[in-house]
């Protein structure tokens, strides 16, 4: 744990596997932490439902329960309806034409840091905490660091007080993310992590895989599948 907390940051907290991680990062290292929720019209409501409990269990944690301010959460439905990707429609998940996964949801992740930006704008969150990484992917242009680090300076700019894009998961595989949860947390927050969060696109909750709830053969089941799988390995 670190030794002296500053600072307040609001989480981009989903009740995934990625953004748990990530507010358990920020739960250690800021002295205040409120996290935000957006709801798009994505299939996969249950992430939102895990987010609840996940909260709960986290203020649970030695030094934690001080920090976790208040929960947002904000709509962006409209998003939903001007997407055609498999997150947000009856769309079928497989690589599309353009390279990309048809979970690819253009433009989610800027609107989702500049709505964080103004929410922290009135609450006084100046670090704002995201999941993105560029290792584990699946090509999503507005998971890269210069995205988000240029988004940062825009943002800062666009609102005239300087916020500082977090993403902790950046250069991390999802073996190292369960490094970094073990870390964090120990066994306990592993073990909250494999239970309660939830990545599947499917919004499958009915399987219990050693790596938790999920259909299994989506892509992000077979990457937090594969994830795990490593992270066992290298410890054994
Ligand atoms: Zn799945």
């Amino acid at each position: 744990m670190s030794d002296a907390k500053n600072g307040k940051a609001l989480v981009l907290f989903s009740g995934g596997q990625d953004s748990t991680t990530c507010l358990a990062w920020a739960l250690d290292r800021f002295e205040t932490v409120e996290t935000v929720g957006f709801d798009y019209g994505q299939s996969h409501l249950i992430e939102l439902a895990c987010r609840e409990r996940l909260r709960a269990e986290l203020a649970r944690f030695p030094g934690w329960e001080a920090a976790l301010g208040p929960d947002h959460t904000i709509s962006l439905r409209e998003l939903g309806n001007i997407s055609e990707t498999a997150l947000t429609r009856d769309v079928a998940i497989e690589m599309a034409d353009n390279g990309l996964p048809t979970t690819f949801v253009p433009g989610r992740n800027l609107l989702f840091m500049t709505y964080a930006a103004a929410l922290g704008y009135r609450r006084g969150a100046t670090h704002l905490v995201g999941g993105m990484c560029e290792t584990d992917y699946s090509g999503y242009p507005d998971c890269r660091n210069d995205t988000l680090q240029t988004l940062g300076h825009a943002i800062s700019l666009g609102m005239a007080r300087e916020f500082t894009i977090e993403t902790p998961l950046m250069w991390l595989d999802k073996a190292a993310t369960w490094v970094l949860a073990e870390k964090l947390g120990g066994q306990a927050l592993v073990d909250l992590i494999l239970e309660d969060t939830h990545s599947c696109y499917r919004g499958d909750r009915t399987h219990r895989h050693e790596w938790g709830y999920g259909c299994g053969t989506c892509p992000a089941c077979e990457l937090r599948a594969n994830g795990y799988a490593t992270w066992v390995a290298a410890r054994t």
